[in-house]
């Protein structure tokens, strides 16, 4: 599994479509095995961009969950790296078997809880935070990260969305409102299902 060369082709094998995975970010929630715990599609599909993935990047994605988001940087480009960082085991387990079963060998998967669970050494050029926000997080990620690392992180919770507002006061960078609603059944005709808002904050340190 060492460079493959047709990523799109493992992908067909052990996904069993029978059909190529598609080439622009946001692919079928269905595509990822999860428990529910997944960024939706059409978020991931705006995270992917507003994290902005270029040839030969890395990518620590904190709170990794299903890896949807790590998985998507890597089938950006196949010189792409990514550390998934998963507090919970079982996650972290299916986080590798999601990389695997779309064809990249490259995700690094760590078991532990942010801010402690952050690795010594290099560091990578994005940072996407989708569980865990905390102020001790995004304090010990301005200490830690060089100048010019782009950060995305999402919040849902009225505190974390709070956290980033005052975040966001202090070092600039795009607050983005996300609020989708898909059509359902409503008695015999349809209606409007609201989905919680995503507040996305997107900053280079
Ligand atoms: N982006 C993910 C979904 C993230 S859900 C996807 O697309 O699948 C948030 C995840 O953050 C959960 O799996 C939770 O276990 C994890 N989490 C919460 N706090 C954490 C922390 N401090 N460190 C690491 N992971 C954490």
């Amino acid at each position: 599994f060492t460079d493959i060369a047709h990523p799109v082709a493992v992908a067909v094998e052990c996904a069993g479509t029978g059909e190529g995975i598609p080439r622009a970010s946001g692919l079928p929630d269905a595509l990822f095995d999860h428990d529910g715990q997944i960024t939706k599609r059409p978020i991931r599909a705006l995270t992917l961009s507003a994290l902005a993935p270029r040839p030969g990047e890395t990518l620590w994605d904190i709170g990794a969950g299903s890896g949807s988001i790590a998985i998507e940087w890597l089938l950006a480009h196949s010189a792409n790296r990514a550390l998934a960082i998963e507090a919970d085991p079982v996650r972290a387990e299916r986080a590798r078997a999601n990389a695997w079963a779309l064809g990249v060998d490259r995700l690094d998967v760590r078991i532990g809880t942010a801010p402690s669970a952050l690795p010594e050494g290099a560091s990578p050029d994005a940072v996407f935070i989708g569980g865990g926000l905390s102020h001790a997080l995004l304090e010990a990620l301005w200490a830690r990260l060089p100048v010019g690392t782009r950060l995305v992180a999402n919040a849902v919770t009225l505190e974390s969305e709070a956290l980033l507002a005052t975040w966001q006061r202090a070092k600039g960078g795009t607050l983005l409102r996300i609020e989708l609603a898909q059509a359902a059944p409503l008695g015999d005709r349809r209606g409007w299902r609201s989905q919680y808002p995503v507040v996305q904050w997107s900053v280079v340190l």
